[in-house]
Order: structure tokens, then C-alpha cells, then sequence
């Protein structure tokens, strides 16, 4: 029924006559307070009994996450919520009601009943309920929330793939449910929405466009600046999610002007003898000869740079190359996402030309 990595299960729920029976061996564990990895439509989760906090422990320790950077709980029905949040704004039960399930999560009071290790010790808590079949068949075989980070180690891009999973964690977890590739790409949109003020914390799978047109007031964005004394509105702000073992250059340029600054970059570091890897759309990396790329897809369609993404910089993490060279794309609508991922990758390596 199953394959063993370093003694963690790899459930293929696929392979659809098993599948029932994998899902419920899976919802065994969790509620014995072991870890299961899941698809979501977003990204991969690495799940535990939220309301176990002797499980959810073990999260941060297969993950090597710090403590005080909290971890997002999975539901599978509108109603749960009110176990988790103790005050509910109605802006927050409209966002829920025409989002759920989908890449939006929600950040509410929180109840006593939520263990201070979900919550990094915030009086707040993250919730939603994920659009993918095989995670919401997971939760209500658990019949409990189950909090949920990324399946990755820390500092590593978030797994798009159960492969991706079992790179980071085979050895360190109970069990991988393997559901295919995510669609989505990309994680969340994390939405403050206590008082009834939207204020967009990470953005995501959902746009701040989207959040915009159904509730009629602008979504706000945090400015935060790591070097300010007051703590950030979301403890993830303050590391790094992801940085690429080589150094990464994003390069910010009007259309017309991209090619030949990507062109220019790539010259200079080749006269250096150094291996270069392109990450680009399909429309630059048609004009380009490049030592390796890895291409995202059109840069018109900003959901296939977002499927890509995470694993493509894998791919150029394990490649020859000493050095990455990105494209940027637009930030309107998914777009928002995918280069807020590209800047955390290249940290103060971002060139933009007027
Ligand atoms: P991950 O699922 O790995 O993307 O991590 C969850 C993200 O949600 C992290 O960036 C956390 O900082 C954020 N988060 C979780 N709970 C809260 C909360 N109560 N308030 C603000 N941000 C949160
Ligand atoms: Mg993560």
C-alpha cells in the first residue's frame, strides 16, 4: 500500500483505489499526534493535531523553524472556526464565505483553547480552509484543525511536489501523502482582518485586487522595515523564507529594456568564468543561449510563474550554476506574490533600471 523513506510512509493517494484507506491511516497518525506532510492547492503543509501542542512541537523541530514564527491551522468547514477565533468581524465571514476553500488565510482573535506553540504566543491566530481534495479529505478524516507550516525545512523554498517533501524530510516525519504537483505555486494570502480593516500581511494565492472588489475598501499593505524597533505584524516578515545557496540577481526593467540588461549582467559574470542560471519567462529565454536556465512560463500569465517558481529555484539550487540571474515580471494581480518570493531570494541583489 505504501513505500518507506527513512522510515517515513509515503502514501501515493493517486493511485485512487487505496486512497481511502491511505487517508485514513494518515488521519490515524495525526490524531496520535504524529506528522503527515499533505498537498494543498497552495503548497505542501506539514501537519500536526493543532490543538495538541506536544504535537505541533515536533514541527518546528523536523523543520528547524524558530519557535516565535507561527504556523498557519487548516480547517475543513466554515463552522470549525469558531472553535479557533473568538470574535469573528463580518468582513471576515464574508472573505471566508467567498474565498473558502482557496488560498486565503485569515488572521483572527484568537480562543484559549488554540496552544500558544500555533500561535508563536500571538493572542491571534491564522486559519483556512484549503481547496485541494486530498487535504480537505484529510481534515475531515482528522476531525480536528491541524496546523500546518510549509513541508520544507526552513530556509528552503516551500515544496510544490511530494518529491520536494521528501528531499527536505524524508527521516523526520511520520508520513507523506503524495497528491501530485500544486497548482497554485505559491503560498497564501495572509489577511489581518481583526477590527474589519484588511490588512494584507503576505501576499498570496489570492489577490489584494480580489479582497479589494468584494469587500469595496482598499486592502493595506505592511512596510515593515527590519531595522525599526517595533516587531513586525507577522513574525514571518522577519526571516528570510528563502535564500538560494548561490546569490540570486533580480532584475527590474520596463519590457523593452530587460533583455539587454539580463543580456549585459550574463556577460560580465561569464567573462568571470563563472557558471551563470537564468530563471526567466519563456519569451526571454527564447532570445537568450544560457549555461543553464529554467524557464517559468509566459510572462502574461503570472500563474504559471507562480506554479513554476519553487521548482525551478530547486532546480537551480542542486544546478552547476554560482550565480542566478532573475527576471521580474508586473506585480498586478499574482504577480504580487511571485516577485515578493523572487525579492525575499534576492535579498539586497535587486537591480532595477529606469
Ligand atoms: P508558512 O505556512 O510556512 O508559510 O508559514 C506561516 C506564515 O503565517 C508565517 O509567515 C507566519 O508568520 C504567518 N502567521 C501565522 N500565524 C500568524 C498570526 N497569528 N499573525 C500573523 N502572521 C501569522
Ligand atoms: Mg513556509
Amino acid at each position: 500500500m505504501y513505500n518507506k523513506i527513512g522510515g517515513t510512509l509515503i502514501f501515493d493517494v493517486k493511485a485512487a483505489p487505496a486512497a481511502p484507506l491511505m487517508l485514513a491511516e494518515a488521519a490515524r497518525i495525526l490524531v496520535g499526534g504524529g506528522l503527515v506532510a499533505f498537498p494543498t492547492e497552495t503548497v505542501y503543509g506539514l501537519g500536526a493535531n493543532a490543538l495538541d501542542a506536544q504535537a505541533v512541537q515536533k514541527i518546528y523541530l523536523a523543520k528547524g523553524r524558530p519557535s516565535d514564527n507561527p504556523l498557519i491551522v487548516h480547517i475543513a468547514e466554515f463552522a470549525q472556526l469558531q472553535e479557533l477565533a473568538c470574535e469573528i468581524p463580518p468582513a471576515a465571514e464574508k472573505l471566508a464565505r467567498h474565498f473558502w476553500p482557496g488560498p486565503l488565510t485569515l488572521v483572527l482573535k484568537k480562543r484559549a483553547a488554540v496552544p500558544d506553540v500555533v500561535t508563536g504566543g500571538l493572542d491571534s491566530v491564522a486559519v483556512r480552509i484549503p481547496a485541494h481534495p486530498v487535504a480537505l479529505a484529510l481534515l475531515r478524516a482528522t476531525g480536528r484543525p491541524v496546523a500546518a507550516p510549509s513541508a520544507n525545512l526552513a530556509g528552503r523554498p516551500s515544496p510544490t511536489s511530494a518529491q520536494h517533501v521528501i528531499d527536505d524530510l524524508a527521516g523526520r516525519i511520520d508520513a507523506v501523502l503524495d497528491g501530485g504537483p500544486c497548482a497554485v505555486g505559491v503560498e497564501s494570502t495572509i489577511l489581518d482582518i481583526r477590527g474589519g480593516c484588511p490588512l494584507l500581511l503576505r501576499p498570496g494565492g489570492v489577490t489584494p485586487e480580489q479582497i479589494s472588489f468584494l469587500l469595496g475598501k482598499k486592502c493595506l499593505s505592511v512596510a515593515w522595515q527590519e531595522d525599526t524597533a517595533m516587531p513586525p505584524p507577522s513574525p514571518g516578515l522577519k526571516y528570510t523564507h528563502y535564500a538560494p545557496q548561490v546569490p540570486l540577481y533580480l532584475v527590474l526593467a520596463p519590457p523593452e529594456k530587460l533583455l539587454a540588461e539580463i543580456a549585459c549582467l550574463q556577460d560580465k559574470y561569464r567573462k568571470q568564468g563563472k557558471h551563470v542560471g537564468l530563471l526567466l519567462s519563456k519569451e526571454l529565454a527564447a532570445e537568450l543561449e544560457a549555461d543553464t536556465v529554467e524557464i517559468l512560463g509566459s510572462r502574461d500569465h503570472a500563474a504559471e510563474l507562480a506554479a513554476n517558481l519553487y521548482g525551478a529555484l530547486r532546480r537551480l539550487d542542486k544546478s552547476a550554476a554560482e550565480l542566478i540571474i532573475a527576471e521580474g515580471y508586473s506585480e498586478a494581480g499574482l504577480g504580487l506574490a511571485v516577485m515578493n518570493r523572487l525579492k525575499k531570494a534576492a535579498g539586497p541583489r535587486v537591480l532595477v533600471v529606469e
